[in-house]
Protein backbone atom coordinates (compact mmCIF):
# COMPACT_ATOMS: atom_id res chain seq x y z
CA UNK A 1 0.00 0.00 0.00
CA UNK A 2 1.11 3.53 -1.42
CA UNK A 3 0.62 6.57 0.05
CA UNK A 4 2.83 9.77 -1.04
CA UNK A 5 0.74 12.68 -0.25
CA UNK A 6 0.17 14.03 3.30
CA UNK A 7 0.84 16.61 5.88
CA UNK A 8 2.01 16.86 9.63
CA UNK A 9 2.19 20.06 11.92
CA UNK A 10 5.16 21.35 10.32
CA UNK A 11 2.35 22.37 7.86
CA UNK A 12 -1.53 22.50 8.04
CA UNK A 13 -1.49 18.89 8.89
CA UNK A 14 -3.05 18.14 12.65
CA UNK A 15 -1.07 14.86 13.45
CA UNK A 16 3.18 14.85 14.14
CA UNK A 17 4.95 13.55 12.07
CA UNK A 18 5.52 10.52 14.25
CA UNK A 19 1.82 10.11 15.08
CA UNK A 20 0.96 10.31 11.24
CA UNK A 21 3.69 7.90 10.41
CA UNK A 22 2.00 5.53 12.93
CA UNK A 23 -1.64 5.93 11.46
CA UNK A 24 -0.11 5.06 7.84
CA UNK A 25 1.35 1.94 9.49
CA UNK A 26 -2.02 1.26 11.40
CA UNK A 27 -3.54 1.61 7.99
CA UNK A 28 -1.35 -0.82 6.40
CA UNK A 29 1.18 1.66 4.64
CA UNK A 30 3.98 0.19 3.50
CA UNK A 31 5.55 2.79 1.51
CA UNK A 32 4.84 6.27 2.38
CA UNK A 33 6.04 9.95 1.79
CA UNK A 34 5.56 13.39 4.11
CA UNK A 35 4.68 15.94 2.23
CA UNK A 36 4.37 19.11 4.00
CA UNK A 37 3.39 22.71 2.25
CA UNK A 38 6.96 24.43 1.59
CA UNK A 39 8.85 22.84 4.34
CA UNK A 40 11.31 19.68 4.89
CA UNK A 41 11.15 19.90 8.80
CA UNK A 42 9.34 17.09 9.31
CA UNK A 43 11.45 14.55 7.43
CA UNK A 44 13.83 13.12 9.72
CA UNK A 45 11.12 12.99 12.54
CA UNK A 46 9.07 10.76 10.55
CA UNK A 47 11.73 8.31 9.13
CA UNK A 48 12.65 7.29 12.13
CA UNK A 49 9.59 6.47 12.99
CA UNK A 50 9.00 4.94 9.88
CA UNK A 51 11.84 3.02 10.41
CA UNK A 52 10.07 1.54 13.99
CA UNK A 53 7.42 0.51 11.78
CA UNK A 54 9.22 -1.01 9.03
CA UNK A 55 7.82 1.25 6.48
CA UNK A 56 9.77 2.73 3.44
CA UNK A 57 10.02 6.20 3.91
CA UNK A 58 10.12 8.71 1.21
CA UNK A 59 10.85 12.59 1.41
CA UNK A 60 8.74 14.61 0.37
CA UNK A 61 7.31 18.33 -0.07
CA UNK A 62 4.23 20.30 -1.62
CA UNK A 63 5.59 23.17 -3.14
CA UNK A 64 3.20 26.32 -3.95
CA UNK A 65 3.92 27.87 -7.57
CA UNK A 66 2.31 30.59 -9.10
CA UNK A 67 1.18 29.85 -12.65
CA UNK A 68 -0.37 32.33 -14.68
CA UNK A 69 -1.65 34.17 -11.62
CA UNK A 70 -3.01 30.92 -10.29
CA UNK A 71 -1.07 28.78 -7.25
CA UNK A 72 -0.25 25.00 -8.59
CA UNK A 73 1.36 22.89 -6.17
CA UNK A 74 4.12 20.25 -7.14
CA UNK A 75 4.78 17.45 -5.15
CA UNK A 76 8.49 16.50 -4.87
CA UNK A 77 9.81 13.24 -4.09
CA UNK A 78 12.98 11.19 -3.30
CA UNK A 79 15.05 14.27 -2.98
CA UNK A 80 18.24 15.29 -0.52
CA UNK A 81 16.50 17.00 1.89
CA UNK A 82 19.75 18.92 3.57
CA UNK A 83 20.11 20.52 -0.60
CA UNK A 84 21.24 23.96 -0.42
CA UNK A 85 19.33 24.79 -3.94
CA UNK A 86 15.76 22.96 -2.39
CA UNK A 87 16.27 24.55 1.01
CA UNK A 88 17.51 28.52 0.33
CA UNK A 89 14.02 27.72 -2.45
CA UNK A 90 11.97 26.96 0.22
CA UNK A 91 13.47 29.76 2.65
CA UNK A 92 11.75 32.28 0.10
CA UNK A 93 8.56 30.77 0.47
CA UNK A 94 8.85 30.34 3.79
CA UNK A 95 9.49 34.36 4.58
CA UNK A 96 6.31 35.32 1.40
CA UNK A 97 4.26 32.93 4.00
CA UNK A 98 5.15 35.06 7.12
CA UNK A 99 4.31 38.39 5.24
CA UNK A 100 1.17 36.69 3.87
CA UNK A 101 -0.03 35.61 7.50
CA UNK A 102 0.67 39.19 9.26
CA UNK A 103 -1.93 40.12 5.97
CA UNK A 104 -4.39 37.93 6.45
CA UNK A 105 -4.19 38.10 10.48
CA UNK A 106 -4.81 41.88 9.79
CA UNK A 107 -7.91 41.17 7.34
CA UNK A 108 -9.33 38.75 10.06
CA UNK A 109 -8.95 41.02 12.91
CA UNK A 110 -11.25 43.05 10.76
CA UNK A 111 -13.93 40.27 10.45
CA UNK A 112 -14.10 40.19 14.72
CA UNK A 113 -10.98 37.56 15.35
CA UNK A 114 -8.41 39.06 18.49
CA UNK A 115 -4.61 38.89 18.51
CA UNK A 116 -5.02 36.60 15.03
CA UNK A 117 -1.44 36.55 14.32
CA UNK A 118 0.20 35.70 17.81
CA UNK A 119 -2.85 32.75 17.90
CA UNK A 120 -2.06 31.72 14.48
CA UNK A 121 2.06 31.29 15.41
CA UNK A 122 1.24 29.70 19.08
CA UNK A 123 -1.07 27.19 16.77
CA UNK A 124 1.23 27.08 13.87
CA UNK A 125 4.75 26.48 16.62
CA UNK A 126 7.93 26.30 14.32
CA UNK A 127 5.81 24.92 11.82
CA UNK A 128 4.47 27.04 8.50
CA UNK A 129 1.55 29.44 8.88
CA UNK A 130 -1.34 27.89 6.46
CA UNK A 131 -4.91 29.38 5.27
CA UNK A 132 -6.30 26.34 7.37
CA UNK A 133 -4.99 28.29 10.40
CA UNK A 134 -6.68 31.29 9.94
CA UNK A 135 -9.92 29.30 9.32
CA UNK A 136 -9.63 27.38 12.76
CA UNK A 137 -9.56 31.29 13.89
CA UNK A 138 -12.84 32.76 12.65
CA UNK A 139 -14.26 28.89 13.87
CA UNK A 140 -13.08 29.53 17.67
CA UNK A 141 -14.36 33.06 17.28
CA UNK A 142 -17.21 32.20 15.89
CA UNK A 143 -17.09 33.78 12.31
CA UNK A 144 -17.28 30.73 10.99
CA UNK A 145 -19.32 27.64 11.24
CA UNK A 146 -16.65 25.22 9.78
CA UNK A 147 -13.38 25.18 7.87
CA UNK A 148 -15.27 24.81 4.37
CA UNK A 149 -17.24 28.03 5.09
CA UNK A 150 -14.32 29.98 6.18
CA UNK A 151 -12.64 29.69 2.91
CA UNK A 152 -15.81 29.97 1.06
CA UNK A 153 -16.71 33.34 2.17
CA UNK A 154 -12.93 34.42 3.28
CA UNK A 155 -10.28 33.21 2.59
CA UNK A 156 -10.44 32.13 -1.28
CA UNK A 157 -9.37 34.34 -4.03
CA UNK A 158 -11.40 37.31 -4.48
CA UNK A 159 -12.87 37.24 -0.54
CA UNK A 160 -12.37 40.07 2.30
CA UNK A 161 -9.91 38.08 4.06
CA UNK A 162 -7.52 36.37 1.16
CA UNK A 163 -3.88 38.01 0.48
CA UNK A 164 -2.25 38.00 -2.59
CA UNK A 165 1.05 36.13 -2.16
CA UNK A 166 3.54 35.59 -5.09
CA UNK A 167 4.80 31.56 -4.57
CA UNK A 168 7.46 30.05 -6.63
CA UNK A 169 8.07 29.75 -10.47
CA UNK A 170 6.93 26.72 -12.44
CA UNK A 171 10.61 26.21 -13.40
CA UNK A 172 12.33 27.35 -9.93
CA UNK A 173 10.49 24.64 -8.23
CA UNK A 174 11.01 22.04 -10.77
CA UNK A 175 14.48 23.41 -10.67
CA UNK A 176 14.84 22.97 -6.52
CA UNK A 177 13.62 19.01 -7.01
CA UNK A 178 16.04 18.53 -9.49
CA UNK A 179 18.90 20.16 -8.14
CA UNK A 180 18.50 17.76 -5.20
CA UNK A 181 18.26 15.05 -7.06
CA UNK A 182 14.48 14.33 -6.61
CA UNK A 183 11.16 14.28 -8.55
CA UNK A 184 8.48 16.51 -9.54
CA UNK A 185 5.38 15.46 -9.17
CA UNK A 186 2.11 18.10 -10.50
CA UNK A 187 -0.46 17.54 -7.57
CA UNK A 188 -4.13 16.89 -7.78
CA UNK A 189 -4.71 18.16 -11.39
CA UNK A 190 -8.88 17.93 -10.02
CA UNK A 191 -7.99 19.84 -7.22
CA UNK A 192 -7.62 23.83 -9.05
CA UNK A 193 -11.09 24.25 -9.77
CA UNK A 194 -9.94 24.63 -13.16
CA UNK A 195 -11.80 23.93 -16.73
CA UNK A 196 -10.79 20.56 -18.75
CA UNK A 197 -8.93 23.95 -20.79
CA UNK A 198 -6.94 25.04 -18.11
CA UNK A 199 -6.18 21.58 -16.23
CA UNK A 200 -4.75 20.79 -19.59
CA UNK A 201 -2.85 23.77 -20.23
CA UNK A 202 -1.28 23.54 -16.53
CA UNK A 203 0.27 19.65 -17.20
CA UNK A 204 1.31 20.69 -20.42
CA UNK A 205 2.92 24.10 -18.73
CA UNK A 206 4.34 21.45 -16.19
CA UNK A 207 5.71 18.90 -18.62
CA UNK A 208 7.26 21.67 -20.57
CA UNK A 209 8.98 23.15 -17.63
CA UNK A 210 10.96 19.54 -16.71
CA UNK A 211 8.21 18.16 -14.85
CA UNK A 212 8.39 13.97 -14.01
CA UNK A 213 4.94 12.73 -12.95
CA UNK A 214 0.76 13.73 -12.25
CA UNK A 215 -0.75 12.33 -9.32
CA UNK A 216 -3.61 10.26 -10.61
CA UNK A 217 -5.26 8.76 -7.29
CA UNK A 218 -5.46 10.97 -4.80
CA UNK A 219 -8.26 11.04 -1.53
CA UNK A 220 -10.94 12.82 -3.69
CA UNK A 221 -10.84 11.36 -6.78
CA UNK A 222 -13.24 8.81 -9.05
CA UNK A 223 -11.97 6.43 -11.89
CA UNK A 224 -13.17 8.46 -14.46
CA UNK A 225 -10.91 11.53 -12.76
CA UNK A 226 -8.40 8.86 -12.73
CA UNK A 227 -8.22 7.63 -16.24
CA UNK A 228 -8.53 11.34 -17.30
CA UNK A 229 -5.56 12.38 -15.80
CA UNK A 230 -3.67 8.85 -16.65
CA UNK A 231 -4.80 10.09 -20.31
CA UNK A 232 -3.09 13.31 -19.79
CA UNK A 233 -0.05 11.73 -18.13
CA UNK A 234 0.57 9.70 -21.27
CA UNK A 235 0.30 12.47 -23.67
CA UNK A 236 3.29 14.54 -21.70
CA UNK A 237 5.32 11.91 -21.10
CA UNK A 238 4.45 11.79 -17.41
CA UNK A 239 4.60 9.04 -14.92
CA UNK A 240 1.96 8.58 -12.08
CA UNK A 241 1.55 8.89 -8.89
CA UNK A 242 -0.59 8.72 -5.86
CA UNK A 243 -1.57 10.30 -2.62
CA UNK A 244 -4.38 10.79 -0.33
CA UNK A 245 -3.69 14.59 1.08
CA UNK A 246 -4.41 13.53 4.13
CA UNK A 247 -4.55 16.35 6.94
CA UNK A 248 -6.57 15.27 9.97
CA UNK A 249 -8.32 12.01 11.38
CA UNK A 250 -11.23 14.91 11.20
CA UNK A 251 -11.35 13.96 7.52
CA UNK A 252 -13.20 10.91 7.86
CA UNK A 253 -14.06 10.18 4.50
CA UNK A 254 -10.22 10.34 3.41
CA UNK A 255 -7.97 7.96 4.84
CA UNK A 256 -4.31 7.34 4.60
CA UNK A 257 -3.43 4.44 1.94
CA UNK A 258 -7.27 4.16 1.01
CA UNK A 259 -6.23 4.92 -3.20
CA UNK A 260 -7.16 2.79 -5.93
CA UNK A 261 -4.64 1.18 -8.39
CA UNK A 262 -2.80 3.49 -11.50
CA UNK A 263 -5.00 2.45 -14.01
CA UNK A 264 -3.64 0.73 -17.08
CA UNK A 265 -0.63 0.13 -17.45
CA UNK A 266 0.67 3.50 -16.67
CA UNK A 267 4.36 3.86 -15.25
CA UNK A 268 4.14 4.26 -11.26
CA UNK A 269 6.31 7.03 -9.49
CA UNK A 270 7.86 4.36 -7.32
CA UNK A 271 9.34 2.36 -9.97
CA UNK A 272 11.89 4.92 -9.92
CA UNK A 273 15.67 3.78 -8.52
CA UNK A 274 15.41 6.42 -6.44
CA UNK A 275 12.67 4.78 -4.52
CA UNK A 276 14.77 1.59 -3.57
CA UNK A 277 17.45 3.39 -1.82
P1 LIG B 1 -2.09 27.90 1.88
O1 LIG B 1 -1.03 27.10 1.17
O2 LIG B 1 -1.62 28.41 3.21
O3 LIG B 1 -2.69 28.96 1.03
O4 LIG B 1 -3.23 26.88 2.25
C1 LIG B 1 -3.67 25.95 1.30
C2 LIG B 1 -4.34 24.80 2.00
O5 LIG B 1 -5.63 25.21 2.41
C3 LIG B 1 -4.58 23.63 1.08
O6 LIG B 1 -3.47 22.78 1.06
C4 LIG B 1 -5.77 22.95 1.72
O7 LIG B 1 -5.33 22.13 2.78
C5 LIG B 1 -6.55 24.12 2.27
N1 LIG B 1 -7.61 24.60 1.38
C6 LIG B 1 -7.45 25.27 0.24
N2 LIG B 1 -8.64 25.59 -0.32
C7 LIG B 1 -9.58 25.09 0.50
C8 LIG B 1 -11.01 25.08 0.49
N3 LIG B 1 -11.70 25.68 -0.49
N4 LIG B 1 -11.64 24.46 1.48
C9 LIG B 1 -10.95 23.87 2.47
N5 LIG B 1 -9.61 23.85 2.55
C10 LIG B 1 -8.92 24.45 1.58
MN1 LIG C 1 -3.03 21.64 2.88
MN1 LIG D 1 -2.27 20.73 -2.47
MN1 LIG E 1 -1.42 18.53 0.10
Amino acid sequence: MIDLHAHSTCSDGRLTPTALVARAAEAGVTTFALTDHDTVDGLDEARTAADTHGMTFINGVEISVTWQRRTLHVVGLAFDSRNPSLANGLATLQQARRDRAARIAAKIEKLGVTDALPRAQAMAGAGQITRPHFARLLIEDGICRDNNQAFKKHLRPGRDAHAAIEWAALESAIGWLHAAGGIAVLAHPFGYGFSGAWRQRAIAAFADAGGDGLEICTGTTDRQKEVTAARDAAQHGLVGSVGSDFHAPEQFWLGLGRLRALPGDMNAVWHDARFKA
